[in-house]
């Protein structure tokens, strides 16, 4: 937990909005989920886009992690921060041929989630190049709507139902297939999921020969709010663990088995410390308007998600209701009648919660600059990102 003194330091010393991570924290989340895993050969591949400063990368390239991108530009990033080639897995969705076949090029591992690309990859390259193949097992599971992968309109992954499609194309390009992958949402609760997800991969995996891994993906819940109940990852990890050693003895020989979580690794790590700018009491609420919005925090208002808001300027204060706004000429709310020790004007409010999913999903609308990164690091902190400026806003701007 970070201390309210060195938040408020950090907030004079950089000014808001600022995002602030702790790495014991993230070190703290990487280990629990290695050692519940620790009976079988476990490789976490951390889904960088939730949190993707080159500072964070190289911390978690430094507890043994690798990587999963979605893009052909987070596996830039995962090479700039240290990460080889082959440490990283590309999990693209939607994307041209052009960009795998630049994965190829760039040696990362390719996961691939439709029957198109995977016949145009075995026409490329046969059994010259290994792939992954990303399945959809329809297990409707995670949060909001807009996090859930699994459901039968889902985009994401082939069909499960398609198996023997798959197998046809796979036979007749003799492709290489290295693994099985599935990824079934987000803010997932049950560990159960995982383990009714894992016996149909199993299902599966008999008719691949060569897999050296099966990918679980992700979707672990971590508590937003207090009181909040999250997946038990050591449960998870006891019974995944038996149940996949056993499904080892009877596949012939040893695999690893991968995760590639995101918003379980860096979510708690990180809080977006804002400044009230206006208090303004309207007929029904007290609104506190704060100098950040939706364009540096957009999970409020996108998925209607709860983070946890304290006034660490006033800790001990008297509690009363507030409703935290942005500075977004939208509706633009970070927590509707909260009940928040006192605000002053002045005063420094810190969202919790915000390490995954926020300074990646920021933007410049209403021509705002992105928010400062800070690193806290053995009760040290330094700066990983500036704010951006002016000419951050125009540098691509062509003008005559
Ligand atoms: C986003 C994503 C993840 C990470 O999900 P979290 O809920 O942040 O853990 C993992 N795998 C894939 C393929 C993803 O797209």
């Amino acid at each position: 937990m970070l201390e309210n003194e060195l938040l408020l330091q950090i907030a004079k010393d950089y000014g808001t909005p600022v995002y602030v991570y702790e790495s014991e924290k993230i070190i703290h989340q990487y280990q629990t989920l290695k050692n519940a895993f620790s009976e079988v050969d476990v490789q976490i591949k951390y889904a960088c886009k939730a949190l993707n400063n080159l500072n964070i990368l190289k911390l978690l390239k430094q507890q043994g992690a690798g990587l999963d991108v979605v893009s052909i530009e987070e596996a830039e990033l995962g090479l700039m921060a240290g990460f080889t080639a082959e440490e990283i897995l590309f999990t693209p969705n939607c994307v041209s041929f052009d960009e795998i076949k630049k994965g190829v090029e760039m040696g990362i591992s390719i996961n691939l989630d439709n029957i198109s690309m995977l016949e145009q990859f075995g026409n490329e390259y046969g059994n010259s190049v290994p792939c992954c193949i990303r399945l959809n097992p329809h297990i409707v599971a995670g949060g909001n709507k807009n996090i859930q992968t699994g459901h039968i309109d889902s985009k994401f992954g082939i069909s499960i139902y398609q198996l023997r499609h798959i197998l046809r194309v796979v036979k007749s390009a003799n492709i290489h297939v290295n693994g099985l992958h599935m990824h079934t949402g987000s803010d997932i609760l049950d560990a159960d999921v995982f383990l009714r997800g894992a016996e149909l991969l199993f299902d599966a995996a008999v008719d691949f020969p060569d897999l050296e891994f099966i990918d679980f993906g992700s979707g672990f819940k971590v508590a937003y709010k207090e009181g909040d109940v999250t997946t038990d990852i050591e449960a998870l990890g006891k019974a995944l663990s038996s149940r996949f050693l056993s499904f080892c003895k009877q596949y012939g020989k040893p695999l690893q088995l991968w995760f590639e979580p995101g918003k379980y690794i860096v979510s708690e790590c990180g809080v977006l410390l804002v400044k009230v700018n206006v208090l303004k009491q309207t007929t029904a609420t007290v609104f506190a308007g704060v100098d950040s919005g939706q364009n540096h925090l957009i999970r409020p208002m996108f998925y209607d998600a709860w983070h946890d808001i304290v006034n660490i300027s006033n800790p001990d204060g008297t509690p009363r209701i507030y409703t935290v706004v942005g500075y977004i000429c939208e509706t633009d709310t970070f927590g509707w009648d909260r009940k928040i020790t006192e605000i002053k004007e002045g005063d420094v409010l810190a969202i919790k919660n915000a390490g995954a999913y926020g300074y990646t999903m920021s933007n410049n609308y209403n021509a705002r600059f992105r928010p400062a990164e800070v690193l806290v690091e053995n009760g040290k902190y330094r700066l990983i990102r500036k704010r951006e400026d002016i000419s951050d806003l125009i540098r691509n701007v062509v003008m005559d």
